[in-house]
């Protein structure tokens, strides 16, 4: 308890992407309590029950001790050495043979920046693949495309003190109340605290978040875009749009083509309410309506999305979309005016999209493909650029399509859990099975563990040091409390040893984690994105970058004076060669399969509160557990009705690629519409496995496949 506790050591929580500070009460050498820390701006000392039990995920039964190998089909446990020199001898093999691009890492937004910097270089930079791709990829490369191709940089130009700042709220594909809980309080706080505060709930299914909602759209899963096109329509028709602002901040596009304002108000036509009030099944009036809160003058207008955008085959046009909303009215940049993603993970912004370990990126918003940057960077890492490919490694989906194919011989899995979480989950598991693959993990087995040839055991949480960058571009440090149990090391140290071992020891001759994150802020420096030294890290509660002054203040809102220090007046999107956003005409298409008379069905996925992503963490905790055993597929009277299925019941869910049986749940904590079944995709028993059902279509921008929507069939198993 936290009686007990010796000394509080500062951290951050280890689960989701708000990010909340934490203090972990440490007693005899193990965390025997953990509270919200009350000096971090993000949480101001709350936590969310996963948080407040992390504890627990500590000193389990099933903690992996030591390094396993696969010998006969058997997991033997071998010492380090002799798993790292198989590793190495499999790398070398296989490159020698067929090539660096024979090799390949999928690594986690889950990861701390140091260890997804030396796996980038290791990757990137000494073997000289770019096939590293990370879960983020499935999370949030949908809103990276989105931010980029609209103000020509990642990242939001807002932060969570928006929350306090806005008085209409636009939330659309994300359930805040169970996915994000400690933000959906500060939104909760916001909207008690001040009567004119109006909160638009988007979903086609009605969540706890929507508990909350003044208006609440229940709209056909799918038909987002044709919702978002709409609402500028009547932005436009209604003259609320921000004259001065489209003037002077934004071009209008279509594809690579210039259009003009009318050219724009043309392509809406489309698009007024009455002309899609049918396909999305919302009142005209309603759409108008909301298109009118959202662009009130005198108002300031938050939009926040998650999955629900990102997680579609045309996921980056939803968020150009949103951003659409936000330029046409000038409801930008300013305090509590801002287009906002949430993001799923820890540090799926600090390791992943800032530290570049995607298979198109480099360190700092770089990309491959550009000579300049790979220069910028060889030089950083004392390497030749030529040994840089500027050819995108493989992403996601192709990641694990090669290693069903036989392309790839050699996947490292570093914190993650595809084995569970990949969607279409049939072939890409035979895949794992057949190419070689290493795992480092913290727990064994898991879904992906048990396909493995190597297993290495992590270190976890705050069994190490290292940096987290959470949703609102804020670095924050975790200091070590406790050392880890067995023979579990840092994934850090897994990856210089087994860089060693192939020759390249030179690059990585790191002795600390100051020294690694040290690097690659100088990465990071003239970019627009510096980040704080690892000293000021240590000593604060996080800072949101740019913090360019290595000893100066930290950046609220981007693109905007007084705010950034890169503008000196008024607004300039300076990530664009002539500092304007782009305004897109994106049209509506549909998701990759929409129900017909064989799977007449919709189906999405997506969290419960109690939960996180594959569960390896939160099932180890009794209290957790105990509160939601397994998982369930939620549907409304209506179709329980007419497939003849009562509560708890067990139902069949068939896609075109798999199948799972999962008890009813009639009037759950949400209700989908009508011919939509959702299911929380924790649930670690085969048989409940969705992602067995999910499809892996993909955006063909950001290459992040379609979670969120497909065509199923239910019967009663
Ligand atoms: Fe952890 Fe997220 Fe809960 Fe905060 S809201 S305590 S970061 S799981």
């Amino acid at each position: 308890s936290q009686h007990d506790a010796e000394k509080w050591v500062k951290g951050v929580c280890r689960y989701c992407g708000v990010g909340c500070g934490v203090l972990a009460g440490v007693s005899k050498g193990k965390i025997v309590a953990v509270k919200g820390d009350p000096e971090n701006t993000v949480n101001k000392g709350r936590l969310c029950v996963k948080g407040i039990l992390l504890p627990k995920i500590m000193d389990t039964k099933d903690r992996l001790l030591h390094p396993m190998v696969k010998k006969d089909g058997q997991f033997v446990k071998v010492s380090w050495d002799e798993a790292l020199d198989l590793i190495a001898t499999k790398f070398k093999e296989a490159i020698a043979q067929f090539g660096p691009d024979s090799v390949g890492y999928y690594g986690s937004g889950q990861n701390i920046a140091e260890e997804a910097y030396v796996a980038n270089k290791l990757f990137k930079g000494a073997i000289g693949t770019n096939n590293i791709d990370g879960n983020p990829r499935t999370c949030m490369a949908s809103a990276v495309a989105g931010y980029v191709s609209t103000f020509g940089e990642d990242e939001p130009m807002g932060a969570y003190a928006d929350i306090e700042q806005a008085d209409v709220f636009f939330i659309i594909g994300a359930n805040m109340a169970e996915a994000h809980p400690v933000l959906y309080s500060r939104l909760v706080d916001r909207k008690n605290s001040n009567p004119n505060v109006k909160i638009i709930i988007v979903d086609p299914r009605r969540t706890r978040t929507a508990d909350i909602a003044d208006v609440f759209l229940q709209f056909v899963p799918g038909t987002d875009l044709a919702l978002l096109n709409s609402m500028a329509y009547v932005i436009i028709e209604e003259n609320l749009v921000d004259k001065d602002f489209v003037d002077q901040h934004t071009n209008f596009m279509q594809g690579e083509k210039k259009l003009s304002f009318d050219e724009f108000k043309t392509f809406l036509a489309d698009y007024a309410p009455d002309k899609v009030t049918g396909l999305i099944d919302l009142p005209a009036e309603q759409i108008r309506e909301v298109a009118r809160l959202f662009a009130a003058k005198g108002r300031n207008t938050m939009s926040m999305w998650t999955m629900g955008l990102n997680q579609r085959i045309r996921g980056t046009w939803a968020n150009n979309l949103v951003h659409n909303l936000h330029l046409l009215t000038g409801k930008i940049c300013r305090p509590g005016n801002t287009p906002f993603s949430l993001t799923g993970q820890p540090s799926a912004c600090g390791s992943i999209r800032e530290v570049g370990a995607l298979s198109h990126l480099l360190p700092a918003h770089r990309v491959v493909a550009n000579p300049k940057h790979r220069e910028e960077i060889a030089k950083i890492w004392g390497i030749d650029p030529a040994k840089m490919s500027p050819k995108p490694g493989y992403h996601t989906i192709e990641l694990f399509r090669a290693a069903a194919s036989g392309a790839l011989k050699v996947l490292w899995v570093v914190c993650t859990n595809p084995g569970q979480s990949i969607p279409n989950l049939k072939p890409y598991r035979e895949g794992m099975e057949k190419t070689f693959m290493i795992v480092s993990e913290t727990y064994h087995p898991t879904r992906t563990s048990e396909l493995a040839d190597v297993i290495l055991p992590a270190a976890l949480w705050m069994e190490k040091e290292g940096i987290y960058g959470n949703g609102e571009r804020r670095t924050q440090h975790i200091a070590k409390a406790v050392e880890a149990p067995g023979e579990a090391k840092p994934d850090v140290w897994a990856l210089i040893e087994v860089a060693k071992r192939l020759g390249f020891g030179d690059l990585f001759p790191y002795k600390t984690n100051d020294e690694i994150w040290e690097e690659y802020r100088k990465c990071t420096i003239g970019t627009k994105m510096e980040l704080p030294p690892y000293d000021r890290l240590k000593k604060e509660r996080g800072l949101t970058w740019p913090v360019p002054d290595p000893n100066g203040p930290d950046t609220y809102i981007r693109y905007a004076a007084p705010y950034d220090p890169y503008v000196k007046e008024g607004i300039q999107f300076y990530g664009k060669p002539d500092g304007r956003a782009v305004i897109f005409a994106r049209p509506h298409a549909n998701p990759q399969e929409v129900p017909d008379a064989e799977y007449p069905f919709y189906l999405s996925t997506g969290r419960v509160l109690e939960h996180w992503h594959t569960s390896t963490m939160t099932m180890n905790v009794p209290e957790l557990k105990r509160a939601m055993p397994e998982m369930y597929v939620e549907l409304n009277q209506t179709d329980a009705g007419k497939i003849g299925v009562n509560d708890g019941e067990l139902v069949k869910i068939t896609s075109r690629r798999g199948e799972c049986q999962l008890k009813a749940k009639i009037n759950g904590r949400g209700q989908p519409r009508p011919g939509m079944v959702y299911v929380p995709f924790h649930d670690t028993e085969m048989i409940r496995m969705i992602n067995f059902v999910t499809i892996d279509a993909f955006d063909d921008v950001s290459k992040q496949p379609e979670y969120k929507i497909c065509a199923v069939k239910l019967a009663k198993a």
